[in-house]
């Protein structure tokens, strides 16, 4: 299965991510992560991405789609991934539709995990990541509600909705009846 998670920051996409491709036998691909390790690791990518993610902005989408293209191209991920992160924009979602079309695919289903924004907050500023300062957190919101959350009636007709507040099994057992499994 070919699945992108959609949520605000702070929804457990991460979380929810790891446990349904754990379920589905595919990769969890977060571009979140990707970054993190490009950036421990100082590759150009990481030099490129570090004060994106540093003040919550998104980093360019050139240098984000070409590091998805590379990694959904590998072998692991021919039967199927699960994207938590990626897309981020409506046209981030156009050149995942062009990047899965060269390899002869597309995407099976759109899981959109449904949480209040205090709810986020309250569980962002409890993680503890080197951007989930208060302000940070503000701007990754908004960049969420206006770059985002649009997605969601991009992917129309693919999208199933799932409640993301509870506990991390509850959810889980939540997402994956969602999905048929
Ligand atoms: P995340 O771990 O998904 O919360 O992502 C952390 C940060 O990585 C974001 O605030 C962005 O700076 C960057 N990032 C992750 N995914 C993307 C993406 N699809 N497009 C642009 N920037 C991204």
């Amino acid at each position: 299965m070919r699945l992108v998670l959609l949520g605000p920051p702070g929804a457990g996409k991460g979380t929810q991510a790891v446990l349904i491709s754990e379920r589905l036998g595919v990769p969890h691909i977060s571009t979140g992560d990707l970054f993190r390790a490009n950036i421990s690791q100082e590759t150009p990518v990481g030099l490129e991405a570090k004060k994106f993610l540093d003040a919550g902005d998104l980093v360019p989408s050139e240098i984000t789609n070409r590091m998805v293209e590379a990694r959904v191209a590998e072998p692991d991920a021919e039967n199927g991934f699960v994207l938590d992160g990626f897309p981020r924009t409506v046209g981030q979602a156009e050149a995942l539709e062009g990047i899965l079309q060269n390899i002869g695919t597309k995407l099976d289903a759109v899981l959109s995990l449904v949480v209040d924004e205090d709810v986020v907050v309250e569980r962002m500023l409890a993680r503890g990541r080197a951007d989930d300062s208060e302000d940070v957190i503000r701007n990754r919101l908004r960049v969420y509600s206006e770059e985002t959350a649009p997605l969601i009636k991009h992917y129309d007709g693919l999208v199933v909705t799932v409640d993301g507040i509870g506990e991390v099994e509850e959810v889980n057992a939540r997402a994956l009846a969602a999905l048929g499994h």
